[in-house]
């Protein structure tokens, strides 16, 4: 959700922050570091046995948010991330959800200037191609 730091003018209330409905995946390095900056921003201590599930990709093992009642387990109440200041890069780019693609479904969609999704969409591609090269590979499975 991406209402807090005034980057998107976003209003929770017509969405229930859809976009927190989705399972961000990260690589093994995005997990640690995401533990190590929630613990210096918020001083907070995560199992990541508790927050993260393996997740197949195309090729190789990510690490997927676990999911609480179609949640992410970092949304509260309120629909508000918990981790805000440290959220994983691809909920950054929402409402991008693929090379291609927006989700047509979140309000804000239709009001982003075409160059602010065109520039989401050139940093998701990015972003997807540094995951594929951080990818661990399956080991003969
Ligand atoms: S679904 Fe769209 S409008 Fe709602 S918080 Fe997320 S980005 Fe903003
Ligand atoms: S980490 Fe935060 S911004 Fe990302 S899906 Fe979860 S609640 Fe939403």
């Amino acid at each position: 959700m991406r209402m807090q730091d005034g980057a998107l003018d976003c209003d929770i209330k017509l969405c229930n922050s859809l976009c927190c409905r989705n399972c961000a995946v990260l690589t093994r390095d995005e997990v640690s570091e995401l533990i190590a900056n929630i613990r210096n921003e918020y001083a907070l201590e995560l199992d990541p046995r508790k927050y993260f599930r393996l997740a197949k990709g195309e090729h190789g093992i990510y690490y997927a948010m676990k999911m609480i009642k179609g949640r992410c387990i970092f949304l509260n109440k309120e629909n508000r991330c918990r981790i805000y200041k440290c959220r994983p890069a691809l909920c950054e780019l929402y409402p991008v959800i693929d090379v291609d693609a927006v989700d047509e479904r979140c309000p804000i969609v239709n009001k982003l200037p075409g160059e602010k999704i065109d520039s989401l969409k050139r940093q998701y591609a990015e972003k997807i191609d540094e995951m594929i090269q951080k990818e661990e590979k399956f080991l003969f499975v």
